[in-house]
């Protein structure tokens, strides 16, 4: 039992060319994949057995085995889900509202957002999140997740480790992330803007 690689919801090479298929392949098929078999390694056969992942996070701080794998294991099933090759554009409804609203326009958003993708020092990610009800970014290291500290929750998270994006781009991270953008699924991030109202 435990927890389940998801399957894409695209073809690797779908999100091209933002996203080449080799670095999808390999960054499904290896690094989530061992982040979720070192993640029931880590949980099989203790008391966190059948816990959520979310429960899992929130309680295992210190547990670098289940932080570290536990968060990849949710970061990445985030990042699929947000990612379309029919992305891009712009938020509407409830979700644009709150950009607004939070960051003064959807531009001013993107550039925080960005910002904090650039200056994550080494590998982490950047996240867009729900705190206290309304919007937030923030970013954390390597596998981290804001849920862990209860920060926030995300809606939209983008991966800034090399093995995201040095493939396609080398050292070019801010490329990536303007490139990155034209894959962002708006529909599936105000849904899960939506469930957390
Ligand atoms: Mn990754």
């Amino acid at each position: 039992m435990g927890f389940e690689l998801p399957e894409l919801k695209y073809a690797y090479d779908a999100l091209e060319p933002h996203i080449d298929a080799l670095t999808m392949e390999i960054h499904h098929s290896k690094h989530h994949a061992a982040y979720t078999a070192n993640l029931n390694s880590a949980i099989d056969g203790t008391d966190m057995d059948g816990k959520s992942i979310e429960e899992l996070l929130i309680e295992n701080f210190d547990n670098n085995a289940v932080r570290n794998n536990g968060g990849g294991f949710w970061n990445h099933s985030l990042f699929w889900n947000i990612m379309s090759p029919n992305g891009g554009g712009e938020p509407t409804g409830e979700l644009s509202s709150a950009i607004n609203d939070a960051f003064g326009s959807f531009d001013s958003m993107k550039e925080d957002f960005a910002k904090a993708a650039m200056t994550r020092f080494g590998s982490g990610w950047a996240w867009l999140c729900v705190s206290d009800g309304s919007l937030c970014i923030l970013s954390t290291p390597n596998q981290d997740n804001p849920i862990m500290q209860g920060e926030g929750i995300p809606i939209l998270g983008i991966d800034v480790w090399e093995h995201a994006y040095y493939k396609k781009y080398g050292p070019g991270r801010a490329d990536y992330i303007s490139s990155w953008w034209n894959v962002v699924d708006w529909t599936i991030v105000s849904e899960n803007y939506e469930t957390l109202l």
